[in-house]
């Protein structure tokens, strides 16, 4: 593992959470078979959901290495979504009221609101007019009280990767934590590789996206044992319920036609490209390596009314966000929904 000179986790964790002596239940002390469970209050007489749950669920963070070819189990953290994994980055190592983040404008809403809950600065960097990412950019508007960098590639709503070395450059000079979001990294191939090369990253991803189970709210962090040490503190002690937990097995068993699906959705997508580029309302399609498309159209506002409206079709208005003026956020749906769409937008304005 390589080492950002600068970089001291202890340093940069919040005091009261260095201190903290997390919850602790009497399960956790107790080790073999119980013959008798009288410790946690429960209801012994109605099954099967009467037990709290496991609180690490390291079966199930196993099963997630196998999948992603990932090591270690203790280096993974479960969340409710990425998005408690990314609540998790503010509570454990942002002050209120005294530090801050810095994100790549545009990319996912979640961060700002997080940041606002926690009343943290949050300090968004313009991308560039093509969606690029401009690390000078990103580092310069970083300061003491930077505590960390949210990148997103796949981005949202962009569509587009971060390449490799762009990312790589700034985990090497920003002495904080990078927070890698792949919430979209399923439909594109990227790897985990960099969380060994470099102690400061944390790796989100989810079920929410590829896996197909947004319903039972289960997000991934991948970091050091000394980071997932720290989120595993600070979470709920049951966060991650046994109904979740039942569904997340299930579908990892059927990984591999999750990534077939994963597969065939990319294809619509890039169908679902050339179909649009036919279309006079728009203006420009973005290249993805998500499973949406962010296209420009002639009239935003018109055009996601009429969708809506009149023909049941809710797509994503993304007509008031930073460098996307006039665009349209579409997510590829079944063939039937994408066909739709095409001929929605064929027969719009004649
Ligand atoms: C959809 C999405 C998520 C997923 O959040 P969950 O809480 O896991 O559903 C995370 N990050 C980005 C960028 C997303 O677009």
């Amino acid at each position: 593992m390589k080492m950002n000179p600068q970089f001291q986790l202890h340093r940069l964790v919040r005091p009261n959470i260095l201190a903290l002596k997390p919850y602790s239940c009497a399960r956790d002390e107790f080790k073999g078979t119980a013959r008798a469970m009288l410790d946690a209050n429960e209801n012994a007489r109605i099954t099967p959901y009467n037990r709290y749950p496991d609180p690490l669920n390291l079966d199930l963070k196993e099963r997630i290495c196998r999948v992603y070819g990932f090591d270690d189990p203790h280096r993974v953290f479960l969340g409710v979504g990425s998005d408690e994994c990314i609540d998790m980055v503010y509570r454990v190592f942002c002050r209120p009221g005294m530090d801050n983040v810095v994100a790549m404008d545009p990319s996912y809403g979640m961060y700002g609101v997080c940041a606002d809950i926690n009343d943290i600065e949050y300090r968004a960097v313009s991308l560039r007019a093509d969606f690029s990412l401009d690390p000078e950019a990103i580092l310069a508007a970083c300061d003491d009280r930077t505590k960390a960098i949210f990148l997103c590639s796949p981005n949202n709503p962009t569509g587009n990767c971060i390449p490799e070395d762009v990312i790589e450059e700034i985990c090497d000079r920003f002495p904080g934590i990078v927070v890698i979001d792949q919430a979209y990294g399923d439909f594109c191939g990227a790897t985990l590789d960099i969380v060994n090369r470099q102690p400061n990253v944390i790796v989100m991803r989810t079920f929410s996206k590829a896996w197909g189970h947004a319903g039972i709210r289960l997000g991934m962090a991948f970091a050091s044992r000394e980071i997932v040490d720290l989120f595993n503190k600070v979470k709920y002690p049951y966060n991650i319920s046994m109904l979740t937990r039942h569904e997340a097995e299930s579908v990892l068993d059927r990984a591999d036609t999750v990534a077939r699906i994963a597969r065939e959705i990319v294809e619509a997508r890039d169908a679902m490209a050339v179909e649009l580029a036919k279309l006079p309302i728009v203006k420009k399609i973005y290249p993805s390596d998500a499973n949406f498309l962010l296209i420009e159209v002639t009239d935003a506002n018109a055009i996601y009314r009429h969708l809506s409206m009149e023909d049941g079709i809710v797509v994503r208005n993304r007509n008031t966000v930073h460098l996307c003026n006039g665009c349209l956020r579409v997510t590829i749906g079944t063939d039937e929904e994408n066909d739709l769409l095409i001929n929605t937008l064929k027969a719009y304005g004649k």
